[in-house]
């Protein structure tokens, strides 16, 4: 018998899962932009905030793969400009979760350049694979 994957429903799961996580909800968003239009890192992101937050609505699996989540700096400038008070960081972080939590680090050590360990505050160092690796 051939088996049938119900992508609808791990798209859902997914998306609830980043509500579960975040504690935030992911409909209060109507897509006004006001978000991205503050982000200080929308430039290096292949999807605006706002985008993210679409890709979750309609259970899109390529929020995944995404750049995006790994790039938000947590400053929480989206959320103080968020008329509804959606707060991005906390959904980002989820965003991350869904790949930490499967034991797949998004860097490993021995990817980075040697001379990045030299130059780096330990401290920074410390904070990236706090938030990069699983
Ligand atoms: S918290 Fe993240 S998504 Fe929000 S403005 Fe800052 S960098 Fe951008
Ligand atoms: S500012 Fe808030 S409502 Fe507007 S697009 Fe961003 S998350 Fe959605």
């Amino acid at each position: 018998m051939k088996l049938t994957v119900n992508r609808k429903a791990i798209e859902r799961a997914g998306t609830e899962t980043v509500e579960e996580i975040s504690g935030e909800n992911i409909y209060r968003c109507y897509q006004c932009g006001r978000c991205s239009a503050g982000c200080p890192m929308v430039e290096a992101m292949d999807f605006t905030p706002n985008q993210i937050i679409h890709m979750l609505q309609i259970g899109d699996p390529d929020v995944l793969t995404a750049k995006a989540p790994w790039l938000c700096a947590a400053c929480f400038t989206c959320d103080v400009r968020c008329p509804h008070g959606v707060d991005i960081s906390k959904i980002m972080e989820a965003v991350r979760l869904l790949t930490l939590r499967q034991n797949r680090d998004h860097i490993t050590p021995d990817s980075l350049p040697g001379e990045l360990y030299e130059e780096m505050p330990q401290i920074a160092l410390v904070a990236a694979f706090r938030k990069f690796t699983a």
